[in-house]
Order: structure tokens, then C-alpha cells, then sequence
């Protein structure tokens, strides 16, 4: 690690796995959290930075396990065209500027699910964030994502029947093609496969299962031997079913969920990712939406029952916003939603630190303890009184090294 001095913050309180610490004290060394406790009784090196935090909360930085860092807000320009007419260079170079925005949000780690066409550019910015080139959130990427041929967009129906038009994901059909598109995104650096179970590609545009389970089951063992967890994309209730059968290991949308396959999420042990705040702002931009003057949109209403039914169920609920489709750096929008349909601020926290770091699989992460990697945020306010406080964002520090100040 470098040699900088250690770091001892001094909020008026900590948050942490779901518990309010009233003046403790955190000490940080290198990108290690070397202590936390009672502010009287913590030991700091005489040469310690203080940061003093006043009236503000500390807690362990934020996470959205939904993002597309290579997309922009699609009332300005539609996802067809970002992805039809604005070139990787151009795409990468907004995705910088989106990676900044998040990190200065709180927002210290992401999974980034899928590029929309932008290749491994992913991959690319991941690396220079790790090499503190650029500024950004720690990030877990899925490369290309894996769709079925000709389910995905920019969809042909919409175009001359001779036109070849690039994809938002990469094709494959059949267990071979699966299996192939599989370890080349792993080979290519993918963190995570992202697969699209179910797309609108039915007669009317109604969302269809795209893989046969057969496809799918052949997806998770290959992806799996290769040591990545599965992501896949479900908005329809047999989508989610054969993904859960098949092992994937989260579940993105979840909007048409039935009971009995919510259950079966929870015995398997697959996590749920909301994506709650992609509907309201489709809502916004298309449908004519505006929070408390009109009526929730009917995708609005499939996406909060899907969310009561997972809550009923037990089910492992994430925080992940799908935010690209609007604006990055409004993440804590999703953390909102979830306290509008029923969690406590406390729990919806938990959602963004704690069961997201599980999701990851990441033990030194989410949690502000002795040991874990230095990613910690403070707030003005107490979040857990009013979760609006996480938008005012004041101190934003990972793996050790301050980002923001107040
Ligand atoms: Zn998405």
C-alpha cells in the first residue's frame, strides 16, 4: 500500500450491519479498516489525519448491483440510438464521466450488467480504476452479456429486413454456441455472466422466455466451472422459473413473479435484484409520470407486486437501481423505493452494504469493521430517521483513499 498517514474519522455516529453507533471512532490504514469503537477508548497513532464529522453519519459505502455505466438517461437519446449511432471511443468516454458521478454519490462498489454493445469496454475502465487513472466505484463487470438470436435490440422488426444491425449483447442459440459465448466473456474478463432469460420478442412485443431451460442449465455449469456467478434478466414469470431451476444466482427484474416461483427463489437461495426505479422513470419519460400527481404506470404496479411477493417469500433482496436508464449518481433513488413499498430505512441499507456484499460474495466488504476493505461514506443526517439523507452525501472514502470532503 502507499505510504500514507492513517486516517481516524470522527462522525456523530456509525451505521453498520443494521446497528446505530453513537461517537465511535474509525480508524483507517492503508485500505484497511484498522478499528472501529467508542471514540474514548480507541488507541490512534499520533500522526493520524482527523476528519472531523459533525451532525453527519458514517456507514460502509454504497452498492448497486444493477448498473449499465455505458448507457445515458433514454429521454435524451434512445437506447436504440446510443447504441446504433455513438461510437464505443464516445461511449467509453461518457462512461468516465458516469463512473465519477457514481463514486461522488456514495456509491463505492457496482456490478455492471452488460455494456449494450460496447464490448469489453467494461473491462477497460475497470482497469483504470484500479489503476487510479480515472475516479470510480469498485466495479464488477459482465462484459457483452449473453442473449438469444434475434431477441434482443436494436430488434430487426424495426428495420429494413437486409439491414445488419450490432446488438446490444452477444447472439448464441443452442448448448454449443452457449457454452462458447460463455468462456469467451469469461476469457475476456467478465466477472460475472449476465444472461437474458426472457425479452419481448413475442408476436406483439409481450416478453417471451428467449433459452430453452436446456440452454440455460448449460450456461450456469459452464459458467459456474469457470468460477463466475450467473446474472439473468426475468421479467416474466416462466423467464424467472427455468433461470432459478437452472442455478443462476441472481435474478434481475422479477416484475411478473409469481408466488410459487418467488418460493422457489428463496429454497434455492438465488438473490433478487428490484430494479425498481427503471420503471418509474420510463414512467417519466414516456408515459407522462410524475411522482404524486398521476398514477403509477401499469409496469410500475407489476414491478412493487413482484417486490411485495419476493418480501413475502423470504427471498434474498439486493439493492440494484438498472440505473443508466437514468441517471447515474441518482442511485439512493432505488434505496427510496424500497422504504416507499415497505422496508425500514435500516433494512433498505442492509439492502445496499451488507446483503449485496453477500451477493458478491465478498467477506471484507459492506460492513464498518475491523479488518474490512475502507470503503465508508457520510451522510448529513441520520439515514435510518429519514433515508432522503442519503442523498447529501458529504465524505466518500475507498479502499482507504478519500474521494470526496466535506
Ligand atoms: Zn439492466
Amino acid at each position: 500500500m502507499p505510504d500514507t498517514k492513517p486516517i481516524l474519522l470522527l462522525p456523530e455516529r456509525v451505521w453498520t450491519a443494521g446497528e446505530v453507533h453513537a461517537r465511535w471512532a474509525v480508524l483507517v490504514a492503508g485500505n484497511r479498516i484498522a478499528a472501529a469503537g467508542p471514540a474514548d477508548r480507541l488507541d490512534a497513532p499520533p500522526d493520524a489525519e482527523r476528519i472531523e464529522l459533525p451532525g453527519q453519519t458514517l456507514l460502509p459505502g454504497l452498492m448497486d448491483l444493477h448498473s449499465h455505466l455505458f448507457l445515458h438517461s433514454y429521454n435524451r437519446t434512445s437506447w436504440d440510438d446510443q447504441v446504433l449511432k455513438e461510437s464505443e471511443a464516445y461511449r467509453t468516454l461518457r462512461a468516465v464521466t458516469h463512473a465519477r458521478d457514481t463514486l461522488q454519490a456514495g456509491f463505492t462498489t457496482l456490478r455492471d450488467l452488460g455494456t449494450e454493445g460496447a464490448g469489453y469496454a467494461d473491462v477497460a475502465i475497470k482497469r483504470a480504476i484500479d489503476e487510479s487513472l480515472i475516479e470510480g466505484p469498485r466495479l464488477y463487470v459482465a462484459g457483452r452479456a449473453i442473449v438469444a438470436t434475434g431477441s434482443y435490440g436494436p430488434a430487426a422488426r424495426n428495420y429494413r429486413p437486409d439491414c445488419c444491425l450490432p446488438q446490444g449483447a452477444e447472439e448464441a442459440s443452442g448448448v454449443d454456441e452457449i457454452v462458447r459465448a460463455v468462456r469467451h466473456q469469461a476469457s475476456h474478463g467478465a466477472d460475472w455472466i449476465k444472461v437474458y432469460a426472457d425479452y419481448r420478442t413475442g408476436p406483439n412485443g409481450e416478453t417471451r422466455p428467449t433459452f430453452s431451460e436446456d440452454e440455460l442449465r448449460a450456461l450456469v455449469a459452464t459458467a459456474h466451472d469457470t468460477g463466475r456467478p450467473v446474472s439473468a434478466h426475468a421479467a416474466s414469470d416462466e423467464g424467472m422459473r427455468r433461470s432459478a431451476v437452472a442455478g443462476v444466482d441472481t435474478i434481475e427484474h422479477g416484475y411478473g413473479g409469481s408466488d410459487a416461483t418467488f418460493a422457489l427463489m428463496a429454497k434455492k437461495g438465488v438473490a433478487f435484484l428490484p430494479t425498481l426505479t427503471a420503471p418509474e422513470a420510463i414512467g417519466e419519460y414516456f408515459f407522462g409520470y410524475v411522482a404524486g400527481k398521476t398514477e403509477p404506470t401499469a409496469q410500475m404496479r407489476l414491478a412493487e407486486q413482484g417486490f411485495r411477493t419476493a418480501l413475502k417469500h423470504g427471498v434474498m433482496i439486493g439493492c440494484g437501481s438498472d440505473v443508466g436508464v437514468f441517471a447515474h449518481g441518482t442511485n439512493q433513488r432505488e434505496l427510496a423505493w424500497m422504504v416507499r413499498l415497505g422496508l425500514t430505512p435500516a433494512q433498505a441499507l442492509l439492502a445496499a452494504t451488507s446483503v449485496d456484499a453477500k451477493i458478491l460474495g465478498k467477506q471484507d466488504l459492506g460492513e464498518i469493521r475491523e479488518g474490512f476493505l475502507a470503503d465508508a461514506i457520510a451522510v448529513k443526517g441520520d439515514p435510518v430517521q429519514d433515508i432522503a439523507a442519503v442523498k447529501n452525501v458529504t465524505f466518500v472514502m475507498k479502499n482507504g483513499r478519500i474521494h470526496r470532503r466535506p
